[in-house]
């Protein structure tokens, strides 16, 4: 067995809970909370964080009384539905950067900081939207079950990331003269994708966060598609790990992702990184980049 394939089999998963939950992680919350949650009825509901609620109408009273009828996911915002298909309505959920969409057996202190909205079920346990540092910038818009997919958030998105779009489609999106790294994280181009899974795509698919989609070759194209399948297995491995309660990090299975200085689990050569301001980009130099080191973002910000 080469260091290479001893890497892959033994690395553990990486507990950081990455800056934003993407597809695979609200996917599996999504299933969790859909299991858990079917028929709970709703006693009260409260929303601590003023800003959390986008919506006005229907408010968020309205919930009161009915029962869940199901959690689902779009991109990478859930959904929480209730009450009966004739009157049904629809919490969508933006996360953001350090939201989490929890179930707990008891109901929050109001001392707790975090929450933003919290929905009371009649059985003693709550649904909360809580949000985890000091800005508030995740939210939630309530509103008729039909008036979703309408919604500017959701009729915006591109196809779904997974299940994967067909291999000639996913070549039609992507042809644009933008860098990988930002256009499959544009969630109008394709859903899902976000800063840690990105560079899983990339790294799978051997390709250059800063290539171009409309340069990529149908080989390329073909790898592309391929290395969407991390997003599939990465919610089997949630199937397999996380039980009912969703924990605050989840334990994403990255290999490349924050994983700078480590060696690559393909070839070995050590991961390397750009940084920015606000992320971390990581790749294999060996068999992404043609051996370059690309530029540190902050330094080069630095030296204009
Ligand atoms: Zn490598």
């Amino acid at each position: 067995m080469t260091t290479a394939s001893l890497a892959l089999a033994s690395a553990p998963p990486s507990l950081y809970a990455g800056p934003m939950p993407e597809l695979p992680e609200v996917e599996i919350a999504a299933r969790r909370l859909d299991a858990a949650l079917a028929g709970a009825r709703v006693e009260s509901v409260l929303a601590p964080g003023m800003v959390a609620l986008k919506s006005v109408k229907p408010p968020l009273e309205a919930l009161v009384g009915l029962e869940v009828s199901g959690v689902r996911r779009v991109g990478k915002m859930p959904v929480v539905e209730f009450g009966p298909p004739a009157e049904r309505l629809a919490l969508l959920v933006h996360m953001m950067s350090a939201g989490r969409l929890q179930l707990f057996d008891k109901r929050a202190s109001l001392r707790d900081r975090a929450s933003r909205v919290l929905i009371r079920l009649e059985d003693g346990r709550e649904l909360r939207l809580r949000e985890f540092g000091t800005k508030q910038r995740a939210w939630s818009k309530l509103m008729a079950a039909t008036d979703v997919a309408t919604d500017e958030m959701v009729a915006t998105l591109g196809p779904e990331a997974w299940p994967e779009p067909p291999a000639e489609q996913l070549a039609e999106l992507l042809a644009q003269p933008r860098h990988l790294h930002p256009l499959l994280r544009d969630q109008r181009t394709i859903a899902g994708i976000g800063r840690s899974w990105v560079d899983e795509i990339l790294w799978e698919a051997r390709l250059s966060p800063f290539k171009k989609g409309a340069e990529l070759d149908p080989a390329e194209i073909e790898r592309l598609h391929a290395a969407l399948g991390v997003l599939g297995r990465a919610i089997g491995h949630y199937e397999e790990v996380v039980g009912e309660t969703i924990p605050d990090k989840m334990p994403m299975p990255l290999q490349v992702h924050r994983r700078e200085g480590e060696p690559c689990p393909r070839c070995g050569e050590p991961i390397a990184a750009i940084h920015y301001s606000d992320r971390i980009t990581c790749y294999c130099p060996k068999e992404q980049t043609d051996g370059r080191i690309l530029a540190d973002r902050r330094l080069s910000r630095l030296l204009k």
